[in-house]
This record gives C-alpha cells, structure tokens and sequence, in this order.
C-alpha cells in the first residue's frame, strides 16, 4: 500500500465559522456519561450522539471528536495544551458569576470541583437578556485561541475570552466548559470508547441509519483503530474515512513521515526459560535493551529530520547535533524514513553508554549543538517506512535487512542495536549478563517471521518480550502509577509527605485505580522534591474517577499529575485497594513497593494499566 496523504493538515484542525451543532448538545451528553458506569451504555450514547451530528452536517465532526477526548489537536502538535491553573480559573469565576473570590475559594474546599462551582454560581445569577447560546465550533476555536495565547497580556485575553463564554452558559455548560480548561473533563470517557463511538457513527451513517451487523461493526472498529495507530491525527482518519468509507481506511490512511505513529511495547517477563517456552516452534532473536529514551526518527522529502518520543510529542528542538543524513547509505535514492531508535547518552572518550540519568540532564528546549555536553548516541532497531513505503507489514528479518542496507553506522552516533539469534538458554543467560554489563538494561527478545513478527503500533505484544535482569527477582517489571493522594510525614519526615497513595490506569472506565501506599526508597531531598512539586496540585476532596476504599484514605489528594515508577516483591489480593476490582470480586496490591524515580516522559493515561496489574498477579507461581 502506498501513502496518498500527500497534503496531510500540517495545521491544527479548525472549526467551522458556521457550526450547526450547539454546545448545550455536547453538554448534555457529558452530563448522561458522567452518570453512566456501563461502558458499554457510554459508547452507545456517544455514537448515536456522533451519527446525530453527522446526519446534520460532517463539518463540525472533527472539532466534536476533539471536545468529546478534551484535546485541540493532535499529541505530536505542540501549544495546544489548556490545564489552565486554579487560581486563574477561580477569579474568573468570581469575576463573571458575581461571587467574590474568597466565597469561591470556600466552596472550592467544600466541592473539589471547579466546573459545579460554576455551574452553581450561574445558576442563580439573574441575567437580563437570554444571551444567544454558544456552538461547539465557538468553543473549539476559543479553547485553541486560550491555548495558544502567549507572552504580554496574555492572561487578559484568556480571561477575557473565558468570560465571555461563562456569560454565555447555560444549565450544565459551564460546569464542562471550566473541567475542559482546566484539561480534565473526566467523566469516565475513555478515548478508547470515543473511536469505538467514531466508527459506528460513520458505519451507520453509510448505512442510511440502519443498524449494522455486529460483524461489521467489529470490523469497521478495527479498521479505524489501526489507521489511528498509524496516523495518530483524528483528522485525518475521519476526514479520510467520510471520503472513501470506514472499510477502506486501510487503504488511505497509513503511515506518513511527519507523522509518529504509536510505538509497540513489549511485554513483560521472569526468566529465560518463560522467553524459550512462549517462542518454541518459532525463530526469535535478542537484542539488547538499551536504557535511553524511544526516539522515532522521521525523514521528510524536503530532508528535514523529525525526533519523536514515546508520547508522540517532537524532541527534534532537543538533539540538534543529530544529523540524519549522515547515516544514510545512498543518501541520493533516500527521500523518507521512519526509524524506531533509542537514544541514550554516550561517552566520547571512554567510548561507552552512561546510564539513563545522565540522559536525564540534558535540557528539554533551546538547546543549541555546539553547547552540547551529553552526546548521544541513537541505537536503531527498527525501521518502519521506507521512501513512503510503510514496511510494518513485513516480517521482521525482513525489516532488519532493509535496515541494515538503508542506513551505515557512525560508531557512537548511530549504531545498530546489538542483536544475537540462539535457542539456547544457556548462550541467551550470557548475553543477559553480557548486556548488563555493557550498561543494558537486559533483553528484548523478538519473533523473526510471518505474521507473528509485524510491527504492531500501539499494542503491548507478546512478539517482543522485555527480559530486564533487575526484576527478574520480582513480578517481571516495575510498575509506574499515579500519585492519588499522600500521608503527612511523622518523625524525621515531618514537614513533608511521607508515604502516599498510589493507582494504576483503568483504560477501559478511565478511571484511576488505588494499588498501594508508597513509603519507601526515597531520599531526604526526593521528598522534599517531591512536596514542593506535589503541594501545589492538592485538591479538596479526591476526583469522581478516583477508585479507592473510604477506610484508609490519604491525608491529602492530589490531581493526577505525576507517575512514580516503583518496584514490588508481589502482588495479592486485597480488601483495601482496587486495582482491577471492577472485573473481579477483589482488588490486586502491591507488596512492598519500593519507588525507584519519578516517571515524567508518560502522561498519566500512560500509567501501568489495571489489566496490566492483572496479568502481573495472574503470572505469579502461585496462580499456577
Ligand atoms: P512500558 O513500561 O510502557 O512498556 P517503557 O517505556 O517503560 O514502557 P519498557 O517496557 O521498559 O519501556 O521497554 C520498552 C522500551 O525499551 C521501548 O519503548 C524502547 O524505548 C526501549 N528499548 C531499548 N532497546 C530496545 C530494543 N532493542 N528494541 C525495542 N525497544 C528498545
């Protein structure tokens, strides 16, 4: 398949001037969800909400989808990010709803929550004319004018823009209106069931309204999840899904160099022999895993280079002294390129790998080459598109030779990953350790052939295996979880937070899951670190999408901000937390957590998820 998304949108999606679809009807929808548990229930009032939209007109669809997952545009488009603070949020209010700041502040203790607070102070404040209700599209294009507003008076302009539609809400409208600017709506949407909705929406509109078959809908559910994976930007999946239907995305939505797609991950495990047993019957080969950060390295015909991380988001400001066409064979027949990379940091003179954190130091932005201290070397492993031809579909013995003759290394710019291919467990135990050694963090362990071994974007396989020999001794992996709550420090700890209370992804409800309280493994100064980044985002009373036991909650919550990557001996059964509780009788928890460092290259949707935690437990020895 060839890429015909020649004139893929490089600008952030616009709304249309003329939207037909009011903001009252995306409300009342979030009002029906934020009451509904049933995922089942929330998908379909998404999607006969999303076939309404459609049969009026398709122009407001793009700028819904992005209203309904609470973003403006796509990850990989820097400055469209809202999370605007409280502070300015609550003046706003007190500002526009009539109600001084400190009344606002006192009921923000009582509630927790900014949007009821607004809605509240709307609901009974008299207004003279009936102001003319705000469209979807209106809001859409204020949300990005607030986001991408910066420097001088910008403040002014936000909380202009903000009054002006405060004044113009009615009944639940400001309450979603204020959770979506401060970035989070959560109402137990999950994005998952946003392009479940997407698909059967479009599949019904293709079908005069009629229900299709529940095969279909498999399939069409399927067809838009992978061309998402590929072509992470809403965008264009619907715009190219409405012009040549759901059931031929596959043909017109696939990987684009400007693009990142989704990385695959890896699964989890314990031993040798657990990697020999899964893979019997079948080739596989080991790499080593290298303990950097993802890259994935874009070429674009125009020759300029793209650097993106595991989020999606552009690291290309970051590693200016990367030039890719200095590794490239025959630089005259190269025009693009998709290559999955880690970088990590590299020692010049000793000719060797450092260790993560030193990566860690490096500056994030404005980074200009020739200041660089931290080099960094990229290890490619992958290579995912070739002159616009996706290569995902092919095997992996096939990828790696094209690879190979695509690109020649720089020792200590580009190399390849180190690989070996061996069925014995012996020889595969030596280069586990010879892989430490040389500064790995283990092994990745992948299939060779056939379907087995394709590139799957976005999905945990088990066609790669991560073998990471300091957790071995425990689950397999560390875990990262979000940081729900925390309890005062006592003793030596008085001043800060000593311990808190941690949760895992519920991908499915998004919902936050409580799996452990944490109290040890930190330093004096990670603790104080840790309160002076942690105090500011306190809340009230915790979140609705918050899943925890009343009979041992936190002195303080937080909102969601942080992941803590920790290490644990097991996981059991427990009637206080509730990892993976909605699916069975008890939650799963973690003993003896141990935190190992803060996690920042993951949003928190990125936590470890509660099937994850799930699949952990069930893999102990003692579940047989
Ligand atoms: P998660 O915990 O969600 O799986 P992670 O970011 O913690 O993600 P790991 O699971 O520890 O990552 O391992 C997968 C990561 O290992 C990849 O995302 C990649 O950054 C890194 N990596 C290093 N060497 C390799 C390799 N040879 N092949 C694939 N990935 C590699």
């Amino acid at each position: 398949v060839k890429n015909d998304i020649a004139n893929a949108p490089k600008i952030q999606p616009v709304a249309p001037k003329e939207s037909k679809i009011l903001y009252s009807a995306i409300c009342n929808l979030f009002n029906e969800v934020e009451g509904t548990s049933s995922r089942l229930q929330i998908v379909k009032l998404c999607s006969d909400f999303l076939y309404s939209v459609l049969s009026k007109t398709q122009n407001d669809l793009v700028p819904i989808t992005y209203l309904l997952i609470n973003r403006l545009g796509p990850d990989y488009q820097p400055g469209l990010e809202l999370g605007l603070g409280e502070g300015l949020l609550m003046r706003t209010i007190s500002e526009s709803c009539g109600k001084s700041l400190a009344q606002v502040k006192a009921r923000y203790r009582e509630l927790g929550d900014l949007g009821r607070i607004a809605q509240e102070a709307r609901s009974v404040q008299p207004t003279m004319f009936k102001p003319k209700p705000l469209t979807t599209g209106e809001v859409f294009s204020n949300l990005q004018a607030i986001a991408k507003s910066q420097g001088k008076d910008s403040q002014l302009r936000k909380v202009q823009l903000i009054k002006k539609m405060l004044t113009a809400c009615q009944g639940v409208e400001a309450k979603f209106l204020i959770r979506s600017l401060e970035s989070k709506l959560r109402i137990g949407l999950a994005e998952k069931s946003v392009l479940i909705a997407l698909s059967k929406a479009i599949l019904m509109q293709e079908h005069d309204g009629k229900e299709p078959s529940s095969d279909l809908i498999d399939a069409a559910e399927e067809k838009i999840r992978d061309a998402f994976c590929q072509v992470p930007n809403y965008e264009i999946v619907i715009k190219t899904a409405l012009e040549h239907g759901i059931m031929n995305l596959d043909k017109h939505c696939v990987l684009t160099p400007g693009i990142p797609l989704k990385p695959m991950l890896a699964k989890p495990s314990k031993s040798v022999s657990e990697v020999l047993d899964r893979f019997q019957g079948h080739r596989f080969t080991c790499e080593y895993k290298y303990d950097g950060e993802r890259a994935q390295v874009h070429l674009l015909p125009d020759g300029t280079m793209h650097i993106y991380s595991r989020n999606g988001e552009s690291m290309t400001e970051r590693y200016p002294e990367i030039k890719i066409a200095d590794f490239i064979a025959d630089k005259d027949a190269t025009h693009t390129l998709i290559l999955d990379c880690e970088a990590v940091a590299w020692d010049k003179d000793r000719n060797t790998i450092l260790p993560f954190q030193v990566l860690s130091t490096r500056k994030r932005k404005g980074v200009v080459a020739e200041d660089v201290k931290v080099r960094v070397c990229l290890f490619a492993f992958d290579i995912l598109c070739y002159n616009d031809e996706p290569l995902i579909n092919r095997s992996f013995a096939e990828r790696r030779e094209y690879l190979h003759r695509v690109l020649k290394p720089v020792p200590g710019e580009l190399q390849f990953a180190s690989e070996m291919t061996t069925v014995s467990l012996d020889e595969m135990q030596q280069y586990l350790d010879q892989s430490v050694k040389d500064s790995c963090e283990g092994l990745m362990v992948k299939s060779l052939d056939g379907e087995e071994s394709q590139y799957e974007p976005s999905k945990r396989s088990r066609n790669w295996l991560k073998l990471k020999k300091d957790y071995l001794q425990g689950v397999g992996d560390s875990l990262d979880l979000c940081v729900l709550g925390a309890y005062y420090g006592r003793g030596k700890r008085t001043g800060t937070y000593g311990g808190f209370l941690l949760g895992c992804y519920n991908q499915d409800s998004g919902e936050f899951e409580t799996c452990c309280k944490i109290g040890t493994g930190f330093s004096d100064e990670m603790l104080q670190k840790l309160y002076d980044e942690l105090k500011p985002t306190e809340i009230a009373t915790p979140k609705a999408f918050y899943v925890y036991s009343e009979s041992a909650p936190p002195d303080v919550w937080f909102e969601p901000s942080m992941l803590f990557e920790v290490l644990t001996a097991d996981l059991s059964l427990s009637p206080v937390y509730k990892a993976g509780s909605s699916s069975h009788d008890k939650g799963v928890s973690l003993r003896f957590p141990r935190f190992i460092r803060i996690r920042d290259d993951k949003n928190v949707e990125d936590a470890t998820s509660s099937e994850q935690v799930i699949e952990f437990y069930e893999s102990q020895p003692h579940m047989g």
